[in-house]
C-alpha cells in the first residue's frame, strides 16, 4: 500500500533525494568508494559541501554578509551556542511554546533572560502581537514555527536589536528576508535533509562581543574559520541535504515549493473548518503551513482517537498522532509531502465523518 508519511520529524524527505544518498553510500560518484569511507578533506567530499553552501544560498537569497554552517548537535545544541556567544547582559525571548522555553532554559545560564511576549495564557494556540521589544537586548530569539502547536509567524518581524530565530521547521518553505534577522538556525531534519546536521546562517559582526572564554567547538568563529571542517562534519546528513536542496531547485525554489505549501495547508485547513467530526485549536491567523494539528469536535470529544488513528492508519497514513501537549492529530506537511497526500488525507477524513464515527 502507498504510505502518507505526515512524521513531524525525522520526516518525508524528496524521493530523489534518498535514492541519490543511497547509490552515493555504494559508490560515490563513480569514484569506486563510498560517500562515508572517504576523508571529508578530499576534493570529492569538498565539492559536496560546497554545492549544499551555494545551493542553500542561492534558494534563500542568503547575503554574502552572512556565513552558512553546517554543524552537529542539532537545534538543542543552538539553545546554549547562541547565548555563549551572544549574550552579555540581557537578551529577550518569545515563549510560543516547548522549544522556545527550552532556548530560554539554556540562555538564563548565561545571563538575564526577559520573557517579551508569550502565548502560554492560551496553550500556545497563537503567536503573541502588540508587544515592544526592549531595545537594550544583546538579541532578541523566535521560533518561527512552533511544531508542536502548529503557530506560525507569517511575515518577518521588524526588530529593534539583532534577530535570532530557531527555523528549524519552516526554513525554505517560504520566503524569507535574511537581512532582518542575525543569526538564524535549525536541525534539517524537517525540510532539508536527515538528522544530523545542523544549519546556522549568521551575519559575521555580532561574534566577537562577549567577555566570556567560549570552548573552541562552540564558538561559531572556529566553524567560519574552518569552513565548518575543524572536525569531521556529518558528511552523510550533508550529502542528503545538498540532494534535497538540488531537489527544490529543480522544482522552481522557494517561490514555487511556497505555492504548494499554501495549497496543500488550504486543502486541509478547509477540511477541517468544514468536518463536523474535527476543528482546529490554532488562531485562524497564525496557523502553520507546516505542522497543522487537529482535534475532535465538541459534538466528537468523547472518541477514542484511536479510532480515527487506526482508520488513517488503514488508508496508509502514518505519523499523524498529535502531541501529547496538544492531542488530537498532528499532520505535517512540510515541503516534501506532495499534494497527493494531502488529498488522501481529506478524503480519509470524509470517508471517517460519513461512515466511521458514530457521534
Ligand atoms: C525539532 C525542533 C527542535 C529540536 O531539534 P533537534 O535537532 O532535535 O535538537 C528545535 N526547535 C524546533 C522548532 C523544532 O521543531
Amino acid at each position: 500500500m502507498k504510505k502518507h508519511n505526515f512524521s513531524a520529524g525525522p520526516c518525508i524527505l524528496p524521493r530523489v533525494a534518498i535514492e541519490n544518498a543511497a547509490a552515493a553510500v555504494l559508490d560515490l560518484n563513480g569514484i569506486g568508494l563510498s560517500l562515508i569511507e572517504i576523508s571529508h578533506r578530499t576534493k570529492d567530499f569538498e565539492a559536496v559541501i560546497d554545492e549544499a553552501t551555494n545551493l542553500f544560498r542561492e534558494l534563500l537569497q542568503i547575503p554574502d554578509n552572512y556565513k552558512i554552517l553546517w554543524l552537529g548537535g542539532g537545534a538543542s545544541m543552538q539553545f546554549c551556542m547562541v547565548p555563549f556567544n551572544l549574550l552579555n547582559k540581557k537578551a529577550g525571548y518569545a515563549n510560543t511554546g516547548v522549544w522556545a522555553k527550552k532556548a530560554m532554559k539554556e540562555a538564563k545560564i548565561f545571563g538575564e533572560v526577559v520573557e517579551v511576549a508569550s502565548s502560554e495564557d492560551k496553550n500556545n494556540t497563537y503567536i503573541p502581537k502588540g508587544y515592544t521589544i526592549p531595545t537594550d537586548l544583546d538579541y532578541f530569539h523566535i521560533t518561527t514555527n512552533n511544531t508542536i502547536f502548529g503557530t506560525e509567524y507569517q511575515t518577518d518581524i521588524d526588530c529593534p536589536v539583532n534577530l535570532v530565530a530557531d527555523m528549524s521547521s519552516d526554513i525554505l518553505s517560504r520566503p524569507v528576508d535574511v537581512s532582518k534577522y542575525a543569526l538564524i538556525y535549525g536541525g534539517a531534519q524537517k525540510n532539508m535533509g536527515p538528522a544530523g546536521v545542523t544549519f546556522v546562517i549568521v551575519r559575521e559582526d555580532i561574534l566577537g562581543k562577549v567577555e566570556r572564554a567560549i570552548p573552541t567547538m562552540l564558538d561559531y568563529r572556529t566553524h567560519i574559520k574552518e569552513g565548518s571542517m575543524f572536525n569531521t562534519p556529518p558528511v552523510f546528513p550533508i550529502f542528503v541535504v545538498k540532494e534535497t536542496l538540488k531537489w527544490l531547485k529543480s522544482i522552481g525554489g522557494v517561490p514555487a515549493i511556497n505555492k504548494i505549501n499554501v495549497a496543500k495547508a488550504k486543502l486541509l485547513y478547509d477540511e477541517i473548518e468544514r468536518n463536523s467530526c474535527f476543528a482546529s485549536p490554532v488562531a485562524v491567523e497564525d496557523r502553520s503551513l507546516m505542522n497543522i494539528p487537529f482535534i475532535y469536535s465538541e459534538k466528537c470529544k468523547d472518541t477514542d482517537p484511536a479510532l480515527f488513528l487506526d482508520f488513517a492508519k488503514s488508508k496508509g497514513m502514518v505519523g499523524l498522532k498529535g502531541h501529547r501537549l496538544v492531542g488530537g492529530f498532528r499532520a505535517s506537511t512540510y515541503n516534501a509531502l506532495p499534494m497527493e497526500s494531502v488529498q488522501a488525507l481529506v478524503e480519509c477524513m470524509q470517508e471517517f465523518e460519513k461512515s466511521v464515527c458514530k457521534c
